[in-house]
């Protein structure tokens, strides 16, 4: 009985070290984890995801994140209700804590943040953070038709029912993670600006600063009607099959040098450059991805019976093909016959002048078969 009790109390114990060590997890329980001291699943890195198979089950588990999303073959579903959001719309009079923990940059969010609708349950903000690349190699989890984007931003929430993140991380409709694509654009981004100008302020591993708070809707791309939604997993140890992933089909866009901002500043264990910091695709393992929009435009291509007008789009094109063909035909036809009939002509003239000049000449056979080929 007593060893029972034990063993419950050491796999509880185990559970919230390793869910405190993820990035999606809240700031709270790492830190308290981090006072500890570091248990030795804090020390996972991007360079070696093998390793994470063994030392957390669930990471090879069959509903994994990131996946690359086929454009091509996810159906568009109706059912998909249209998120909305509240409570986004901070202000300077909040103060949010902005961390480099050694895995990526954590913005900590209110509990007032939340996603009222779109799930069967309202679901709460805990935590945004980011993956990106480095100037050559781009650094999105998730990939559209396999590319990917230079970076990617995850806005992590998690279930009302559940008492806190760390409660909610194992449990099967536990969290809710929205997902954006960052490209980059021309201009500077203002609202990522507030996040990338305290980067500096937190490049050592386990640094924090607080920011004042802005209108977290911003960091989002400007449509969040069009999404794509499947079930997955955190993407980061211990990888809990437990998230309902919506990724945005709309990009955000940050320039160049807010990108390289980005890339370049913050620092992870032994004072190494942070980078590269998104895991490889997972496999779907028959897993449905659905899009709440349609995917593909009706251009009759292969999912969607061309409409009439397209009919006669088609009809009108191979008309104008035809007459194009009968043209070059005629052209041509009219050009063969004009070259011709000038060389015969050529000949002929020549052969008068010749039987003129010289009646001893006798012209070959040939020769007068063709220029009466050309007199008739
Ligand atoms: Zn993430």
């Amino acid at each position: 009985m007593l060893l029972d009790i034990l063993l419950i109390f050491h796999l509880q114990v185990l559970v919230i070290a390793s869910s405190s060590s993820s990035e999606e997890d809240g700031s709270s329980e790492r830190e308290a984890e981090h006072s500890k001291g570091s248990s030795h699943q804090h020390h996972w890195g991007y360079h070696d995801q093998e390793s994470w198979l063994s030392a957390f089950e669930d990471c090879s588990g069959k509903s994994q994140s990131p996946i690359n999303i086929d454009t091509h073959t996810v159906p568009y579903d109706p059912k998909l209700a249209l998120l909305k959001l509240e409570g986004y719309d901070l202000t300077g009079s909040t103060t949010l804590k902005l961390i480099n923990n050694g895995h990526t940059l954590q913005l900590s969010l209110p509990s007032s943040m939340r996603i009222l609708r779109g799930f069967d349950h309202v679901y709460v903000a805990a935590q945004l953070h980011f993956h990106w690349g480095t100037k050559e190699v781009p650094g999105s989890e998730h990939t559209i038709d396999n590319v990917h984007y230079p970076a990617e931003i995850h806005v992590v929430h998690f279930n009302t029912k559940y008492a806190n993140l760390a409660e909610a991380a194992s449990k099967a409709d536990g969290l809710a993670v929205l997902g954006g694509f960052i490209g980059i654009g021309l201009h500077d981004n203002d609202n990522y600006e507030k996040i990338l100008s305290a980067l500096t302020d937190i490049s050592i591993e386990e640094s924090d600063t607080e920011i004042p708070g802005f209108n977290v809707r911003h960091l989002l791309p400007d449509s969040l009607d069009r999404f794509y939604r499947y079930n997955g997993s955190l993407t980061t140890p211990p990888c809990f099959q437990t998230v309902s992933w919506t990724v945005f089909n709309d990009s955000i866009r940050v320039s160049r040098r807010q990108l390289a901002d980005l890339e370049d500043t913050l620092k992870t264990e032994h004072n190494k450059l942070l980078s590269k910091n998104f895991r490889a695709q997972q496999l779907l393992h028959g897993r449905k991805v659905l899009a709440s929009f349609h995917t593909e435009p009706a251009t009759g291509k292969t999912k969607s019976l061309p409409t009439e007008t397209e009919d006669s789009i088609i009809m009108e094109s191979s008309g104008h093909i035809l007459a194009i063909v009968f043209g070059a035909l005629f052209a041509v036809t009219v050009l063969v016959f004009s070259v011709y009939t000038y060389q015969q002509r050529k000949k002929y003239s020549k052969f008068k002048k010749d039987s003129k000049q010289n009646v001893i000449y006798k012209p070959a056979v040939v020769d007068m078969d063709q220029t009466s080929l050309t007199v008739t």
